[in-house]
């Protein structure tokens, strides 16, 4: 059946059905504009299109899907974390995260995740749904239009693990950049992922500079499996190569996302391990303090914990290392803790 929501359709599909129907292949830009620029949902008020073009869309039964807003909920510290309801009747989490001059918008990929992370929320819900593109875009455009603000920067770091759904995030990435629509630099969009050594390839070869962060988390091999089940599946030395091939492709330093264990993750050797892997890839590290979550088997760090453990990184480390300061953690909005919980304990289901 042929899709009928417009907002399913990217630029050149647009197109095709534009001009198959005798149109001006501009038209499409025209509706694209209308949907991901100016946030508009009702075709009827697709002002410079033609009334009886108008008319035609409406008649046949096209529409402009939006997902719907169940709840925002305000962090203390200027972080929203949004819960919508997508087409097929699941819930998923977006996160607004101010800081300076950026606004960055958190999306999830898919509805739960399959890989059960140990230390991450997400994998106790197990996996749900993956998520069309267009409601991956959407999120940015929903939480845009909540705030009244432009999104700066996206970061693909909520619920799921994009490059399990890979045909529609990139879709969706290429949407986002789309000057007609959102317009948001390639460079301001981040794919974070545990990593698959075909996908993060094929991330690579695209004609974009989208950046790219990895979920190490352990630079030892048998300390990773243990946190990260598919880490099994694909070994360090094979994971390291394929995200050689983005740096070889873009110049671009990949992000290696560490989450602070105190006492797992932490000891001489994990340093000493991190420092022999930075060497093999141009890469900063950034350290993520465990955020805790009801039914995690870890103990949160003090901040003061995490930082000595950053000063000693840089100490050893040739390149960067940051530290993300824990947002949004009163609305369970923080990294690691989308799971459909709301302050207070009670679950979504
Ligand atoms: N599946 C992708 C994207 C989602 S997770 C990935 O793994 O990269 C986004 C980031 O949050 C990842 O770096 C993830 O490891 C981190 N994270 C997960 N659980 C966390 C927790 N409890 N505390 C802090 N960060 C967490």
């Amino acid at each position: 059946m042929k899709e009928k929501n417009l907002k399913a359709l990217d630029l050149p599909e647009l197109e095709a059905r534009v001009s198959s129907w005798g149109e001006p292949a501009y038209r499409a830009q025209q509706i694209f504009r209308w949907i991901w620029k100016r946030g508009e949902t009702d075709i009827s008020r697709f002002t410079d299109l033609p009334r009886h073009f108008r008319e035609r869309l409406i008649q046949e039964g096209y529409h402009v899907s939006s997902l719907a807003l169940i709840e925002a909920l305000h962090s203390r510290d200027g972080t929203v974390k949004f819960l919508f309801r997508t087409a097929s009747g699941h819930e998923v989490e977006t996160v607004w995260i101010p800081d300076g001059h950026r606004r960055t918008v958190c999306v999830s990929s898919q509805v739960g995740c399959a890989l059960k992370c140990r230390f991450c929320a997400t994998g106790l819900l197990g996996f749900r749904a993956n998520l069309p593109a267009h409601e991956i875009v959407d999120q940015v455009l929903q939480a845009s239009l909540y705030m009244k603000e432009r999104a700066t920067n996206v970061v693909l770091m909520g619920m799921g693990e994009p490059l399990l759904n890979w045909e529609a995030v990139r879709t969706a990435m290429i949407m986002m950049n789309r000057d007609l629509g959102l317009a948001l630099g390639a460079r301001r969009i981040t794919l974070s992922t545990v990593g698959i050594p075909d996908r993060v390839r094929a991330f690579a070869s695209l004609n974009k500079q989208f950046r790219l962060a990895w979920s190490l988390h352990a630079a030892i091999q048998e300390k990773r499996e243990k946190l990260i089940p598919l880490a099994r599946t694909y070994p360090l030395p094979e994971l390291l190569e394929a995200f050689w091939t983005y740096y070889k492709a873009h110049r671009r330093w990949v992000t290696l996302e560490y989450l602070h264990l105190p006492g797992f993750n932490d000891r001489r050797e994990d340093v000493e391990a991190l420092r022999r892997l930075v060497r093999k890839l141009p890469s900063k590290v950034n350290v993520i303090p465990f955020n805790p979550s009801p039914g995690l088997p870890f103990r949160a760090p003090e901040a003061s914990e995490t930082l000595a453990f950053v000063e000693r990184l840089r100490k050893v480390l040739p390149h960067p290392v940051t530290y993300r300061v824990p947002r949004g953690r009163d609305v369970f909005g923080a990294c690691g803790q989308l799971a459909l919980q709301r302050p207070g304990g009670s679950d979504a289901h």
